[in-house]
């Protein structure tokens, strides 16, 4: 996945931390020198476009 400054220049995730079952907070910094800038943006659940073949996992379900 590709994250864009607000500079214009390429910006990398550097860290992912979930914060709901369909809620990301993606910690994004600059790729430029000059800028540096780092933020945080949200990935969210939209919608479905193909049912999992795989049954769904319950919540508490240990791994
Ligand atoms: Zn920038």
């Amino acid at each position: 996945m590709r994250v864009k400054c607000s500079c214009g220049s390429k910006g990398a995730i550097r860290n992912s931390k979930k914060e709901s079952h369909d809620l990301s907070a993606l910690y994004c910094q600059c790729l430029d020198v000059n800028c540096g800038m780092t933020w945080v943006s949200h990935l969210t659940y939209s919608h479905t476009l193909k049912k999992p073949l795989k049954p769904f996992k319950e919540r508490n379900e240990p791994t």
